[in-house]
């Protein structure tokens, strides 16, 4: 059985999955944490992100694998666990830059569905019931309008002691959607048999129980 959940940056994707993986007892996949991972390394090797070139050459020396530990996803780059590493603006703009190659996302989509065939996924990224999980038993396309993702994006940084500019928070989201979905590859867009679900004015609650919903069904 496998959940698919796709959705532009800041929609709640993470959150969400998290739950109904713990709720359901799947294992919850974060692919973004890969891309990011692969940007991490792009970033620490000085590749410029838009130097196509160096990025499909360079790919191929990041071993980026997945493990569990207590239940939570660690993402190992050559061996490192870098998990702590990838949830900056930085890493989060490299990776949004550097996912529009083929390469890295052939690489990175084969990772994601060998972890999909062997187990009960509950599966988060931008094409996982368009390209990764095609045969998903459950997809859901999770957004929510950019001004409501920015401000939970400024919540989240202000918890964390930051001060950060709602207004270039909203923009930064505003130009990852559009790079995500203009992209030639893989493009982020609703699949046909999605369900959309609008979490603008919804609870993290109601959102986990209407997936589950779909999923029982
Ligand atoms: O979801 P997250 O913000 O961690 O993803 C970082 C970037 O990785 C996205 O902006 C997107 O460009 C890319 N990504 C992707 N395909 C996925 C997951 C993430 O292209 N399945």
């Amino acid at each position: 059985m496998n959940i698919a959940i796709d959705g532009p940056a800041g929609a709640g994707k993470s959150t969400i999955a998290k739950r109904i993986a713990k709720e359901l007892g799947y294992i919850y996949v974060d692919t973004g944490a890969m891309y990011r991972a692969m940007a991490l390394y792009f970033i620490r090797i000085g590749v410029s992100s838009d130097d196509g070139e160096a990025i499909s050459s360079k790919c191929k020396d990041a071993d980026i694998s997945i493990e569990y530990r207590n239940g939570e996803q660690v993402v190992l780059l050559n061996g490192e666990d870098v998990t702590g590493m990838l949830r900056t603006e930085e890493v989060g703009n490299m990776a949004s830059a550097t996912s529009v190659n083929g390469d890295v996302r052939k690489k990175l989509v084969e990772l994601q569905q060998k972890l999909a065939a062997t187990t009960d996924v509950v599966m988060d990224g931008r094409d996982i019931g368009t390209v990764v999980l095609p045969n998903a038993e459950v997809k859901v396309y999770l957004t929510a309008s950019s001004a409501v993702r920015a401000k939970r994006r400024y919540d989240e940084l202000v918890a964390k002691g930051e001060t950060p500019d709602i207004d270039k928070i909203e923009a930064d989201i505003i130009e990852r959607d559009n790079r995500d979905m203009n992209r030639e590859i893989s493009p982020l867009k609703q699949a046909e048999d999605a369900t959309l679900i609008d979490s603008s004015y919804m609870s993290i609650d109601e959102v986990v129980n209407a997936v589950i919903d779909l999923t029982k069904r």
